[in-house]
């Protein structure tokens, strides 16, 4: 944990705050009006996508979405399938008619190597997030993709044929998406 002097990190934040309020109004105006009165009129997204909280990992970006819209986002540090991120895939799924759910892992990750220390045991929600996280990048996918076929809502519809789950992996050094099979 790095450590902030009180002062700096206010002013820090408060500079990072307005740079993103002017990136915000930034982005308002270069997209189209009518884009965002379709975006306003409701969401079909094509993939539901239980991803990492890694500042590097930007799903739709990676995955070569034009539009907004088009991934139902669920991100957690490490990617676990926890009880609420269950319910939230379980929820959107169901609720939008998604035919697919990615989890996607990636090299590099903060959360297993976290994990693989043990260096965050004095943080009982952190322990909690840890906890669920397998040593392994590939593994760690693994696991949680039969976390999630395991939700009620998510193995009726995968019975019904209605929803596919898979697991994939963001190579960092590569930049390769690679589904695990
Ligand atoms: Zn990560």
């Amino acid at each position: 944990m790095s450590v902030h002097k009180k002062t700096d990190t206010m002013n820090d934040a408060e500079k990072v705050l307005k740079g993103l309020l002017e990136g915000s109004e930034r982005f308002r105006k270069a997209e189209a009006p009518a884009e965002r009165e379709r975006l306003a009129k409701g969401q079909s997204p094509k993939a539901a996508v239980l991803y990492c909280s890694d500042s590097r990992e930007v799903v739709e970006t990676l995955l070569g979405c034009e539009k907004r819209g088009e991934i139902f986002g669920v991100r957690l540090p490490g990617n676990v399938a926890s009880s609420k991120v269950l319910g939230s895939l379980a929820f959107g799924v169901e609720r939008f008619h998604i035919p697919l759910i990615i989890v996607l892992g990636h090299t590099k990750c903060g959360a297993i190597a976290a994990a693989k220390s043990g260096a965050v045991a004095e943080d009982e929600d952190l322990q909690g997030l840890v906890s669920l996280v397998a040593l392994d990048e590939k593994e760690n996918v693994r696991v949680q993709v039969q976390r999630i076929l395991q939700n009620r809502t998510v193995a009726r519809l995968v019975a019904e044929g209605k929803v596919k789950v898979v697991g994939a992996l963001h190579d960092m050094e590569k930049g390769t998406v690679k589904v695990l099979g």
